[in-house]
């Protein structure tokens, strides 16, 4: 059967790099395309792929792209309400969430309760209401098929093994651009140089948090949710090349890992022909050039983002939705130049220290304390 999938996020990194699986497959169907505010690319997209739908965030874009595309046969829409509804078409069988934070949960959501799996490259979403998302998941008989490539590998590895043989998650790290770097010198350091991952070309959040390790912080929760694994059991090994993306040990003492050249694309076609695996282009390791793979301990106590996410990990409930939103909005203010890179800690920390735990949030709570969180930032935080 031909599949047809929806794209939330078409035109970002993860977003373009789906599509591009989809032209190189060529059997794959594109019923609906959600993007920011690069209409320019968005409106190629659309005359390449002829989705039904696309939605963009501000109904003044809508409007231009609407004019843009009158040749063609497809609704522009606009807003969450847009959202929503492309993640509803009913058309696609697979949402692909590929936007980035947890502007996510609401459409995740709707695509669950419309009956379709999930390839979910969007982590905030999953730290923030993995509680509700995940049962409801298993109610609708959905999948979530990991896009992130440590989870992805955990995914593949775990492929025909009894989750009870699990003994624990193996995440590993490159580390980021200043792996290996102490308090003192990270005082100082310019978005620029942030900005340069060592192994992935990623969107700016997402390398910033690789930066931090708040990445690895939240692909810890992310794990926790995915794999229903207790966070005692999830360790973090930095291997700074990122060719192991990530291992399970077994309780019979049995280590595997999924092993490649760093390249998203395998991770995304994995999600979207599971439990195919297809023909992907592309260089393959070759181990006599590689030599050898290292190993270290992550630094937490320089990137306080791990421990931190742990922490917020630990006391559960909506403290997880403080780090996250708390973190959203400092990346923000950094990519701004508005704050320095050590600023990002503080701004997460601060934030969680006066925040109280709301055990299990509805959405709404979740919404709300994302909300507030932003309020006390945008007030303690003024530029
Ligand atoms: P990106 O910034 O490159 O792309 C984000 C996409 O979301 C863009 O298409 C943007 O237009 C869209 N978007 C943003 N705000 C929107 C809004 N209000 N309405 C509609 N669309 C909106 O980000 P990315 O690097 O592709 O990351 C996307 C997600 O995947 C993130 O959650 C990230 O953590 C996760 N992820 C990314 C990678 C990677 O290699 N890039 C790897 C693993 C996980
Ligand atoms: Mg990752």
């Amino acid at each position: 059967m031909e599949k047809t999938i929806a794209v939330l996020g078409s035109t970002g990194s993860i977003g373009t790099q789906t599509l591009e699986v989809v032209r190189e497959n060529g059997d794959i169907r594109v019923a609906a395309l959600a993007a920011g505010r690069n209409i320019d690319l968005l409106e190629k997209q659309i005359r390449e792929f002829s989705p039904l739908l696309a939605a963009v965030w501000e109904e003044e874009d809508a409007k231009v792209l609407r004019d843009r595309v009158r040749d063609l046969d497809v609704r522009v829409v606009s807003g969450m309400e847009g959202l929503l509804e492309m993640a509803r078409i009913p058309q696609a069988q697979i949402l692909v969430t590929a936007i980035v934070g947890m502007i996510g949960i609401r459409p995740t959501m709707a695509a669950i309760e419309a009956g379709k799996d999930i390839a979910l490259a969007n982590k905030e979403t999953l730290v923030t209401a993995g509680h509700l998302i995940m049962p409801l998941a298993k109610k609708h008989g959905v999948r979530i098929l990991p896009v992130d490539s440590e989870h992805s590998a955990i995914f593949q590895v775990l492929h025909g093994e009894e989750p009870r043989s699990i003994r624990k998650l193996l995440i590993t790290a490159s580390g980021g651009p200043f792996r290996g770097k102490k308090r003192q010198e990270l005082k100082n350091v310019r978005v620029e140089d942030a900005l340069k991952h060592p192994n992935w070309s990623m969107g700016q959040k997402i390398t910033i948090d690789s930066a931090t390790l708040v990445n690895k912080g939240l692909e810890v929760m992310e794990a926790r949710w995915l794999f229903n694994v207790g966070l005692e059991d999830i360790q973090v090994v930095v291997q700074p090349k990122s060719i192991i993306h990530s291992m399970v040990e077994f309780v019979d003492g049995a280590v595997l890992a999924q092993l490649g050249t760093p390249d998203m694309k395998l991770p995304i076609q994995y999600a979207l022909y599971y439990p195919q695996r297809r023909y992907l282009p592309g260089e393959r390791l070759d181990f006599s050039a590689l030599r050898q793979i290292s190993f270290e301990e992550p630094d937490e106590e320089t990137f306080r983002g791990l421990a931190l996410a742990r922490d917020a990990a630990e006391r559960g409930g909506s403290m997880p939705t403080v780090f996250n939103a708390a973190n959203e909005r400092a990346v923000a203010k950094f990519l701004r130049r508005e704050i320095s890179f050590l600023d990002i800690y503080t701004i997460i920390e601060e934030a969680m220290e006066r925040h109280q735990v709301i055990a299990h949030p509805a959405l709404e709570e979740i919404l709300e304390t994302e909300a507030k969180t932003y309020e006390w930032i945008e007030s303690r935080w003024k530029h």
